[in-house]
């Protein structure tokens, strides 16, 4: 079914009697083209685009819970493209460009809000970091707009700007960065893929891999073994285990990351604004809760789930740059579990063993490139040719040192 306004209004008529569902909860099939583990954002886009742009149809998508169950249901919507190094910021870029026409293509309402996101600067050295960045912005094709303190002010006129610690010399803003439900994407990029003939599959865990010699065939899951022409992993993450079992070692710590709502407020923060001198983030979702976020947990953990140390730090912060947050009451928190990467960079690439794909080490920023990274995913295993937006992102360069730091901070997960 279409959606439109003639079928809500035929719908309404009709006591909401003939939505039928928006996807096919699948039973899996002997055998497929590709086979795309994890039922995330990144998955299902990457089925999707399989399908549409490669016309590869014969392709599933295995997840061991739900879909969207993962860090595609528990990130904090923010969507944006300002990165600052070559390798980064055209691939950035154009997840920003398929951001703007998603609803269309998916005609889904993934409720895509251009509402802009605001970098603050407290330093002089900060803000020509700043200055510099938005510059490789512009040079990329991306929008940015260095601000004063006075022209931040106006925007935001409740900061702490004079702050004895940290006082708000300025920002830098990207206008057209903003926030997407989450959700929806999910489902929006699952119902595409299911009217292109992609297989979704639910409650089916990848628990180990078929092999011929040293490529892989296939997978065996929950639900049986699959065979498959080729496999291609995106468990965000889960990547270091699931890459275990095809005897692969990466370059990548799991640490938990959490975020946080409020109860609900009339209209007060009408953007995205992020503090530049610790780790916090904040924007007002549609229901008016606040939803905030800072740094991940130092340590590696599997576990899906918040803590009180962390509320105490992100706390902190929020207070730190916006001191009225401290009468609001706090309604929920999560966590879910980051792929981090040693540069702070994703890989988008084949692998040593034969057959198999992987996409990961999203760290805190794969939701906002959901997008590009299935475009990119599915052009690789379509063509196997990195895309040339993603070219940089190699599993190798971990070995060849060219790795693609965005913050200087090193090998650091916990600082990217
Ligand atoms: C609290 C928080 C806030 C965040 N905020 C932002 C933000 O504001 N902006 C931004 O850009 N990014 C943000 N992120 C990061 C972003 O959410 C992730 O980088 C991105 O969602 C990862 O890709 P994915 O959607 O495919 O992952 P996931 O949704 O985690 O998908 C992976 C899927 O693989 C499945 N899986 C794992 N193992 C197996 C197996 N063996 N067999 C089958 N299936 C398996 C999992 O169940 C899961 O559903 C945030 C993340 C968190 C946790």
């Amino acid at each position: 079914m279409r959606y439109s306004f003639l079928s809500l209004l035929a719908n309404g008529l009709s006591g909401q009697s003939r939505w039928t569902p928006a996807w096919r909860d699948a039973a899996p099939k002997p055998a497929y083209d590709v086979i795309v583990v994890g039922g995330g954002g990144h998955g299902l886009a990457t089925a999707y685009y399989l399908a549409k742009v490669h016309g590869i149809r014969n392709v599933a998508v295995l997840e061991k819970g739900v879909i969207g169950s993962g860090n595609a249901g528990r990130n904090t919507t923010i969507i944006r493209s300002n990165y600052v190094l070559p390798g980064n910021e055209p691939f950035y870029e154009w997840s920003m460009k398929l951001w703007e026409g998603l609803e269309q293509e998916l005609n889904y309402n993934a409720m895509v809000s251009q509402r802009g996101i605001l970098n603050l600067f407290h330093s002089d050295a900060q803000r020509d970091a700043y200055a510099r960045r938005g510059n490789a912005m512009r040079l990329a094709g991306a929008d940015s707009q260095l601000l004063d303190r006075k022209q931040v002010r106006a925007m935001y006129p409740f900061l702490d700007f004079d702050n004895a610690r940290f006082p708000i010399q300025g920002g830098l803003l990207q206008a057209r960065g903003g926030t997407a439900r989450h959700d929806a994407v999910v489902w929006g990029y699952a119902r595409g893929a299911d009217r292109l003939g992609v297989d979704i599959v639910q409650n089916c865990e990848v628990t180990g891999f078929l092999r011929e010699g040293d490529a892989i065939v296939g997978v065996e899951t929950t639900r049986g073994a699959i065979r498959a022409g080729k496999v291609a992993v995106a468990v965000a993450g889960s990547s270091s285990r699931v890459a275990g079992m095809a005897g692969l070692r990466l370059p990548i710590e799991s640490h938990v990351l959490q975020a946080f709502v409020s109860e609900g407020l009339k209209p007060l923060v009408d953007g995205v604004i992020t503090f530049g001198a610790g780790h916090f983030y904040i924007s007002q979702s549609d229901k008016g809760g606040l939803v905030f976020g800072g740094d991940v947990d130092g340590y590696n953990s599997y576990a899906q789930r918040g803590n009180l140390p962390i509320i105490e730090d992100v706390c902190e912060s929020g207070m730190a740059l916006m001191p009225r947050i401290g009468r609001l009451r706090l309604l929920r928190h999560w966590g879910g579990i980051m792929d981090m990467s040693m540069d702070g960079s994703p890989i988008i690439d084949r692998t040593p063993v034969p057959g198999f794909y992987l996409n990961a080490g999203w760290c805190y920023g794969g939701f906002k490139a959901t997008p590009a990274s299935g475009w990119c995913f599915a052009h690789l295993i379509a063509r196997d040719a990195p895309h040339e937006v993603a070219g940089a992102f190699r599993l190798d360069r971990f070995r060849t040192g060219h790795l693609i730091d965005e913050k200087g901070v090193g090998a650091q997960p916990n600082l990217h």
